[in-house]
């Protein structure tokens, strides 16, 4: 039987994000192999020890990565597109791209903000164990000392997360390829074997978005059936498992991993007497565990290892290194280690026949707004903002922020570390504002930003002005590959207590007679990509940020911001795994960006922002925001997406210059772009703009582009 405590996973970019400099560092040239190999190593068995002197039962192994866990699994089976075989490092290739070649395609993991490489499987693609990496880690924690669970993304899992390889004859779909991949698993599953390994955990989180259940129950029949095999473990997380929980239930599996914070309760009968990994201590969030509530809910299964309801590479390592905090806050917050703590006081306190106590009820959902906050009819704003705005046909503009340079980064760090004071810092803020706005006028165009160069981040700059928020000083999470973010925590009601930004608009404006842009985050995009409360609802906590966000549109409003830019790229972020729960959850998040936006009069033009090059899924949605203007990704999209918005009512501005790219299209090539946006929708409502923020571009590539965006603005002009 399983010790009974665990964990499904640990983050591994290290506590001081070790990781991601050493990463950097190779990538560079400026590390050799051997030294990156030996951070990689440290940063293991540093894991596997302090796991051990928290008491964890078992400990998982494999749960480290060079930059993605689902790349490491297509290495693993060496479903590697022949493009990147003879590169110096398929794998860096894969992962970041090497000599003209572009890297896998990036997407979103499930519901989270971590990101993965999309494998690309074919019919010929090699399914074939070709990997040892599971091996290696397990043989290094062995030599360590430990005998660990090793985890790897299940077959089910892996190929509904791929994608169908360049040629592939239509209707093919990577899944058709699962005897394959199950003969390799099999392979897999008897190399652990032969290295002593008990017990091998594989992932199928895609399992709760409702896909894949006959190909679960196929696939661990199959290899349930096996004789030479470790023990299995499959986990679920993320949700729910539904039908696939009596179709795993099944098979010749030993154990079957539950998240039983967000799935709910299962019946124990439905485990069919397979051992229950229970997923009680949150992996989605910061904060401390009900431990009697959990107790209460893990008496309830006979036979139970008490585990977190994910992998933990979506928390930070360690609160004890935010000396910082509000020791109030502290005692409500748990970061990776304190939730190993739990995860083992949970097991000692269930061994000891503790049954903890039933939770109290929590708090009902509150009656949120059930009518939409609205303005006039968009043509009726049209007509009125037309009036004040006097705006020419094919308006230039930008989505808000200019190139961050490396003074400014300076002098924020200079004002955190108190070498440079508020006064100080304040007059270096305007004065790159003034440099912005006087290019922008150069430059010809129409609607003016004031470059947000006060801001470190789209969400951190907002959560460090509310009341309800906490950030953190070491708290980063892997996004991607060498890429952390570091979420602020919302642990209270959200409150604006003052204006944020109207003193850099209204600074803007003075400057220039152009029309200057206020720039707000929307209130989802705050939520999503924050650590957020759990004693409240969601859309409760959503519907707090927009509150705070309608202050300051009408703030701004009343400051005279004509033009007024409420970004929402994450829309889609929180969009539920299951397809029957995302409209409920589209409708009140667009009830809440309107709700946010309508404090401003009808003659205020709304603009939102949004940054997907596949909007199919929220198009809806986006008519919903009812914004003026909507401005969105398209440039690499080929103009994909400017079939999805064939229709769409009001103004638009599908960006003509793609911000990824250091590369600089020419007037030409801009004009092309317009001439197809043109085709689909009336002159009268198309914006010309970039793709999204100018920040990660330098002032050259900026200045030469957008001159560019204004000469095929101005030739089309019908004047
Ligand atoms: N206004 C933001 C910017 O320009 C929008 C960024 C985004 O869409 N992610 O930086
Ligand atoms: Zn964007």
């Amino acid at each position: 039987m399983l010790t009974h405590s665990t964990i499904l996973g640990y983050p591994r970019i290290g506590p001081r994000r070790e990781l991601k400099r050493a990463l950097e560092a190779y990538w560079d040239g400026r590390l050799s192999r051997d030294d990156f190999d030996r951070v990689g190593a440290d940063l293991r068995a540093d894991t596997w020890r302090r796991l051990a002197a928290l008491r964890l039962g078992e400990l998982p192994a494999n749960t480290f990565s060079e930059y993605d866990h689902v790349l490491d699994t297509a290495v693993l089976l060496d479903a590697v597109p022949d493009r990147y075989r003879a590169a110096a490092d398929p794998y860096v290739a894969m992962a970041r791209g090497a000599d003209g070649l572009p890297p896998l395609r990036m997407t979103k993991w499930f519901d989270t903000n971590y990101h993965y490489l999309v494998p690309e499987i074919g019919v010929d693609t090699p399914l074939r164990l070709a990997g040892d990496k599971p091996i290696r880690e397990v043989r290094e924690a062995q030599a360590l000392g430990f005998d660990t669970r090793p985890v790897v993304v299940g077959p089910v899992t892996f190929l509904l997360l791929s994608e169908p390889a360049p040629g592939s004859p239509a209707g093919f779909s990577p899944l058709d390829r699962l005897d394959d991949a199950l003969d390799a698993y099999a392979d897999l599953l008897a190399a652990l074997r032969a290295e002593g390994v008990e017990w091998v955990q594989l992932d199928e989180p895609a399992l709760v978005t409702g896909e894949g259940v006959a190909e679960a129950r196929r696939a661990y029949d199959r290899l349930g059936a096996l004789t030479d095999r470790p023990k299995l473990l499959v986990a679920s997380y993320y949700g729910e498992l539904g039908d696939a929980l009596p179709a795993l239930a099944a098979t010749g599996i030993e154990a079957i991993g539950l998240d039983l914070v967000r799935g709910g309760p299962v019946d124990p009968a439905a485990l069919g007497g397979k051992t229950l990994v229970a997923g009680v201590v949150s992996g989605r969030d910061v904060w401390r565990t009900d431990l009697d509530a959990a107790l209460h809910e893990l008496s309830r299964y006979p036979d139970v290892v008490v585990s977190t309801s994910c992998s933990l590479l979506h928390v930070p390592y360690d609160l004890d290194a935010e000396t910082d905090l509000d020791p109030a806050l502290r005692e409500r917050l748990a970061f990776a280690d304190q939730k190993v703590a739990e995860v083992v006081a949970l097991a000692d306190r269930l061994a000891r026949g503790e049954r903890g106590v039933a939770p109290t009820a929590r708090t009902a959902a509150s009656d949120a707004r059930s009518t939409l906050d609205s303005r006039a009819p968009y043509p009726e704003r049209a007509a009125s903002q037309a009036v004040h705005l006097g705006l020419p046909e094919l308006p230039v503009t930008t989505i808000g922020s200019f190139p961050q340079t490396g003074e400014l980064r300076a002098a924020r760090a200079a004002l955190a570390a108190g070498t440079l004071d508020v006064p100080g810092y304040e007059r270096l803020i305007e004065a790159e504002i003034e440099r912005v706005i006087r290019l922008q006028e150069r430059l010809g165009i129409d609607v003016l930003v004031h470059g947000e160069p006060e801001r470190n981040d789209m969400v951190q700059y907002f959560a460090e002005h509310l009341d309800g928020f906490a950030t953190t000083r070491f708290g980063w999470v892997q996004s991607y590959g060498s890429r952390c973010t570091r979420p602020p925590i919302i642990h209270g009601d959200v409150r604006r207590t003052a204006p944020i930004t109207v003193r850099w608009t209204r600074y803007a404006q003075s400057l220039t007679e152009r029309p200057v842009k206020g720039m707000l985050t929307g209130p989802v995009t705050i939520v999503a990509w924050s650590f957020v409360r759990r004693d409240i609802p969601l859309r409760d906590v959503v519907g707090q940020v927009a509150e705070a966000v309608r202050e300051e549109v009408r703030d701004l409003a009343v400051a005279g911001t004509s033009i007024i830019q409420v970004d929402e790229p994450a829309l889609r972020e929180l969009l539920p795994l299951r397809r029957e729960r995302q409209d409920e959850y589209l409708q009140w998040a667009v009830a809440a960006y309107r709700h946010a936006t309508s404090s401003a009069g009808d003659h205020t033009q709304i603009h939102t922002h949004l940054c997907y090059s596949n909007a199919s899924e929220v198009v809806e949605a986006i008519d919903g925001l009812d914004a003026d203007v909507t401005t969105i990704e398209s440039a690499r999209s080929g103009g994909r997406i400017l079939g999805q918005l064939d229709g769409f009512g009001r103004g638009l501005g599908p960006g003509v210059y793609d911000i990824h790219s250091p590369r600089v299209p020419g007037a030409e090539e801009v004009g092309d772009l317009l001439d197809a946006v043109l085709k689909v929708v009336p002159a009268e409502r198309v914006w010309v703009n970039p793709d999204c923020g100018l920040k990660t571009r330098t002032y050259p590539q900026v200045e030469a582009a957008l001159t560019n965006l204004v000469t095929a603005a101005r030739e089309r002009r019908a004047d």
